[in-house]
């Protein structure tokens, strides 16, 4: 027998903090699964992959976890002694131990769940709060939403909690709001049919907004109908409010959210100050962001991307998941803008605009060639060879790839 599955748990444990440390709130879930196996007594990991980090709630994510369990590959084989076991046979007998761990940005813990299953039943359940410095603090499940707020610092899923803030005010009599984080709120109001119950629902934003010690005071409102008129497909109320869903497509309720595009910045600032980048606006009430260095940077409109995340159900942290995207963008920009001013060093490069790469030749003032370094296709590979490199960018910037001259 080599090793048990608290070993393993725990090497994994150190490697899942390294992770955290590493990428910050862009760190994905990260879980295993371990058995027995019935003929050398190995503890053998049967996968280490839930790409997956967005959960509607906490229950979502262990029927997940518990789901993979059941349904892994009819035979598989043990890593060690090379014999098979078969799934049906061993569901009934072999222990399965599940170690799962999802990012609290908000908080910056990382919640990590340990389950114990046999004969195709849960048996435990043990969760736990990770900090940066390695403290645990022990987590009982099952939780509510707003249990989970009370232990953790944060909700785990603010379209669970609009779930049961719904259920405390159904039907709606009047307006209520449910504070999700500082300066982010959900609110309902019965629908409105005159001049003063506008101005009453407004009244209502005001002072709620007005409580809060965040930093702004410009607000922004967006429904969670706007998912139709936008036509959101994806993570909509429809999906996570099943219960309410026909009442809020055709009445005229409100349930909506109240967030500061201010307090997102901020929080954006924040999170992106280990990436080695900054974050800018012109102006404070500018909705356009500019994310990068001094010389290469790209930008988005961050006031948008902070009402597709309310009306989709997530957080100020949740709605990061958009901002990825442009980190990574920034960084290929960069990346991909330094390699090309070495490998064609027998052109003039300048950078323009924050990712424009402007060739000359040595001596020339005319461009030969500007590539938006921000246009190219996405680069997944490391292509550490500069071949490899050449063979991918030439044909989207019109390089020879013998010469390594523009073509006319
Ligand atoms: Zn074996």
């Amino acid at each position: 027998m080599t090793g048990s599955w608290e070993q393993e748990v725990r090497n994994r444990q150190e490697f899942r903090a390294q992770m955290v440390r590493n990428f910050g709130f862009t760190v994905m879930d990260h879980g295993v699964a371990l058995t027995c196996c019935p003929h050398c007594s190995t503890v053998s990991a049967l996968n280490s992959a839930f790409p997956d980090s967005d959960w509607n709630s906490l229950p979502h994510l262990v029927s997940v976890i518990e789901a993979f369990v059941d349904s892994r590959p009819e035979e598989m084989t043990c890593t060690v002694c090379k014999e098979p076991f078969a799934r049906e046979a061993d569901n009934n007998s072999s222990d399965y131990w599940l170690w799962h761990s999802h990012f609290l940005s908000e908080v910056k813990q990382d919640l990590q769940l340990l389950i114990h299953r046999k004969y195709g039943k849960t048996a435990w359940i043990e969760g736990m709060l990770v900090s940066s410095t390695g403290e645990i603090k022990p987590l009982t499940l099952p939780l509510s939403e707003s249990e989970f707020k009370v232990r953790a610092g944060c909700f785990f899923s603010v379209k669970q909690a609009w779930s049961d803030f719904m259920r405390e005010h159904w039907p709606i009599s009047q307006f209520a709001a449910l504070q999700i984080s500082e300066g982010y709120y959900l609110v309902v109001n019965p629908p409105i049919n005159a001049d003063s119950d506008l101005q009453l629902f407004k009244d209502n934003c005001v002072q709620l907004v007005g409580k809060s010690t965040s930093a702004s005071n410009q607000y922004e409102f967006a429904d969670l109908s706007w998912a139709d008129s936008w036509h959101f497909e994806e993570n909509t109320y429809h999906q996570w409010l099943s219960d309410y869903e026909s009442d809020l497509a055709s009445s005229e309720i409100i349930a909506g959210v109240l967030a500061s595009p201010q307090q997102f910045y901020s929080i954006m600032q924040r999170e992106l100050n280990s990436f080695d980048c900054w974050l800018r606006r012109d102006g404070e009430n500018n909705p356009t962001a500019f994310l990068g260095d001094d010389e290469y940077y790209v930008s988005f409109d961050y006031r948008e991307y902070l009402i597709n995340a309310m009306i989709k159900g997530y957080s100020y942290w949740g709605a990061l998941r958009f901002v990825e995207p442009i980190l990574e963008l920034w960084e290929q920009t960069r990346a991909v803008g330094e390699r090309l001013k070495k490998i064609l060093g027998h052109y003039n490069c300048v950078v323009f605009g924050g990712h424009y790469l402007q060739f000359r030749n040595k001596g020339g003032k005319k461009i030969v060639r500007e590539v938006d370094l921000a246009g190219l296709a996405e680069c997944d590979d490391e292509l550490e060879e500069d071949s490899a490199f050449i063979a991918w960018i030439a044909p989207q910037i019109g390089l020879n790839t013998q010469t390594l001259k523009f073509r006319s």
